[in-house]
């Protein structure tokens, strides 16, 4: 393939899609910005920004609350953001959608309400050798307090899941399954949709991180049948601060709330509470209202691109990065199974990550070094971390040009 900045890929027009985002016009060193940190944070398009001062500056309000009209335009853009999420990843209703956080809490809301009221100690929770530290940690702190037995599915050396292994797992009738479908620092898609099918015929709850695959895969919550999905606005063109935890409702509705305040009761008295109904049962205080409807103009905004064209795109830039920075000696790629999203983690012969990345911000190239939050993964290769380069469909074969050009010159410096 050649080096084609500036054309079309596909029907994606890739440079007029450059143009929505302003960040991307940004000089860094003296370079033009070639931004490919998207795995980390992904940058916002022009209306996501509009949409956000539009809301500061014309509808400002508490939602829910007020009977005056700043208060119902709010709230009337707040649930209109909800039921955007809920078209978006095709949920039964917006009562399955909580705004939260960002994945983080979502993960750590069913962790807490789900696990104390599901795990006792004879029970298991399983997750992947591929997770997030988000998607580890809430689930050891909920074993640690319920007595439940943390087990990990184990993956292959090119980074994929061993699916056998998996399989014998599941025998042993775990409670709760949490699996991310893309892996942040290997990029690897995992069968998300065979394996949860696997965990219901063993009884177990199955809980989706999607914070990767959201930007890349946009997951429909019925195909796949997961349980719960989380995932954060920042990763998929939205603002930070907000996010999305999607659950079943028959699941939602018999879990007990996790934080307590407003909004999320019915009635109040010093003897007893009554809780609110879904979603607004796990929605306690003043949610981030703004981030919501930005998050919902994010959302608005991918859809209006071709989602198989979007993926074609960054097929291209996979398969492109993937064949240069193969052929540059001494560089090792870590995930290299079959199914990947435009990730790619790699290392140079000894070369510590976090010098190679100081080598590529000098000439204006963003990228990610270190453990990418997977530490018991680069256990598992034997390393301290890695290089990562993440794209989106903003970035073009200019972009991988120059993070090449760029590792060509961090070799020539640091050997
Ligand atoms: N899971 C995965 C796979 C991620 O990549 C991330 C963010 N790097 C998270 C969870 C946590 O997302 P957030 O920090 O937005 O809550």
């Amino acid at each position: 393939m050649q080096s084609t900045a500036g054309t079309a890929i596909r029907s994606l027009d890739v440079e007029r899609i450059r143009m929505d985002f302003p960040i991307l016009q940004t000089q860094v060193n003296g370079f033009p910005l070639v931004y490919l940190d998207n795995g980390a944070t992904s940058q916002k398009p022009r209306s996501v920004l509009q949409t956000l001062e539009r809301y500061y500056t014309t509808i400002n309000s508490n939602v829910h609350r007020g009977v005056h009209h700043l208060s119902q335009e709010a709230t009337d853009a707040y649930e209109a953001a909800r039921r955007t999420v809920a078209h978006f990843i095709h949920a039964a209703g917006p009562q399955e959608i909580i705004f939260t956080r960002g994945t983080t809490e979502g993960i750590n809301l069913v962790a807490s309400s789900l696990g104390r009221s599901r795990l006792s100690p004879k029970d298991t929770v399983l997750i992947t050798a591929m997770e997030h530290h988000s998607n580890i940690v809430p689930w050891q702190m909920i074993c640690e307090e319920t007595g439940a037995r943390l087990k990990i599915i184990p993956i292959l050396d090119r980074g994929d899941l061993d699916l056998e292994a998996a399989r014998r797992v599941l025998e042993e009738k775990p409670g709760i399954l949490a699996i991310t479908q893309v892996s942040n620092t290997l990029g690897t898609i995992n069968p998300v949709k065979q394996i949860i099918a696997w965990a219901h015929q063993a009884g177990a709850l199955v809980l989706v991180d999607a914070a990767q695959s959201i930007q890349h895969l946009h997951p429909d919550v019925q195909d796949l049948d997961c349980d719960f999905l989380a995932f954060s606005g920042h990763k998929v063109f939205g603002p930070t601060g907000i996010g999305v935890l999607y659950g079943k409702e028959k699941f939602l509705d018999a879990m007990p709330p996790w934080q307590g305040g407003g909004d999320m009761i019915r009635t109040v008295t010093f003897d007893k509470t009554t809780y609110n109904d879904l979603p607004y049962k796990f929605e306690a205080g003043t949610p981030h209202i703004a981030g919501a409807i930005g998050l919902g103009a994010a959302l608005d905004y991918l859809q209006g691109l071709d989602p198989a064209s979007v993926l074609a795109c960054e097929g291209q830039l996979l398969a492109y990065a993937t064949g240069k920075l193969s052929r540059i000696p001494g560089l090792r790629i870590y995930g290299t199974a079959p199914q990947k999203a435009s990730v790619i983690s790699f290392n140079i012969g000894k070369l510590h990550p976090y010098d190679v990345g100081v080598i590529l911000d000098q000439a204006g190239i963003a990228v990610r070094t270190g453990h990418h939050c997977t530490q018991p993964l680069m256990d598992f290769y034997g390393i301290p971390g890695t290089v990562r380069a993440s794209m989106a469909f903003y970035n073009n074969f200019n972009d991988v040009d120059r993070l090449c050009q760029g590792v060509e010159k961090a070799i020539s410096m640091l050997n």
